[in-house]
């Protein structure tokens, strides 16, 4: 009897110690975290606009980009809808048929009317840093690029690979029929003619936004893009677009999903 009451006291007192320890370390956190508070207050907004909350929308728009600064992207994106004109989506999910577009001529190319004036002028940009800078391909029809896709399969196989072979090798490098963007006249390719030096290209690259241009393939981004990474391919978006895109390091199927999730 004696011993079970020893032991029941005992016991009583192991749980006062654990509440007293617990309360101290309770009034503690309070005391750390208040302080914190007090001093940093920006530590816990960011600590806060991480939590997935269903009306944080922010959270998603994290995910699916790297860049520096995408915690707002939501807040301030441009003006624009997904639906502009100038923000259609063509790749190997998002094909697209055949088009005629108003046509321009720059230089040996053609491009959509609209976006004439812009070209002259990025290329007169790039051209002031490596004056062999050439437009080297502009609209194709998507007739041409069928063309364009079975010339280069053929090459291949001519060189000894199987037609499969050949298909799995020209797609890195040529689009399908229906989804190259150089159908919609809003593409460009624009390098030196011995090929684009990566150094130059991104210089190039950081000016294009001024003209509306982001370079559609970029490094790290051929999993969300489909296309390995092109230094030469620019395609038209508009200034805002494109200048918003190059902050938040976004490329155009990120930004439109961003467009989207906003309602825009
Ligand atoms: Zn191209």
């Amino acid at each position: 009897m004696n011993r079970a009451k020893h032991i029941r006291r005992k016991k009583r007192s192991k749980a006062k110690i654990f509440w007293r320890t617990f309360l101290a370390l309770l009034l503690l956190a309070a005391a750390i975290g208040g302080t914190v508070l007090y001093f940093q207050p920006k530590l816990w907004q960011s600590l806060l606009a991480k939590v997935p909350f269903p009306g944080n929308s922010s959270s998603s728009s994290q995910k699916s980009s790297s860049g520096s600064g995408s915690k707002t992207a939501q807040t301030d994106l441009p003006d624009v809808s997904s639906s502009d004109w100038n923000l259609i989506l063509v790749n190997r999910d998002h094909l697209q048929e055949e088009t005629t577009p108003a046509l321009t001529q720059v230089g040996d190319i053609q491009v959509d009317s609209r976006i004439a004036e812009n070209t002259q002028q990025f290329l007169a940009a790039a051209q002031a840093l490596a004056p062999e800078e050439t437009l080297i391909s502009g609209y194709r029809s998507r007739a041409e690029q069928e063309e364009l896709y079975n010339e280069n399969i053929a090459a291949e196989e001519a060189n000894g690979l199987s037609h499969e072979e050949a298909e799995a090798l020209v797609q890195k490098r040529v689009q399908l029929p229906g989804a190259s963007e150089h159908q919609t006249g809003l593409a460009i390719d624009m390098s030196v003619p011995e090929g684009q030096q990566d150094d130059l290209a991104a210089k190039i690259a950081e000016l294009a936004p001024q003209y509306g241009f982001v370079l559609r393939y970029p490094e790290g981004k051929s999993d969300v893009t489909g296309v390995d990474f092109e230094n030469w391919h620019y395609r038209y978006v508009g200034v805002e677009n494109a200048q918003y895109m190059q902050q938040h390091n976004l490329v155009l199927e990120e930004y439109l999903t961003m467009l989207k999730a906003a309602g825009k």
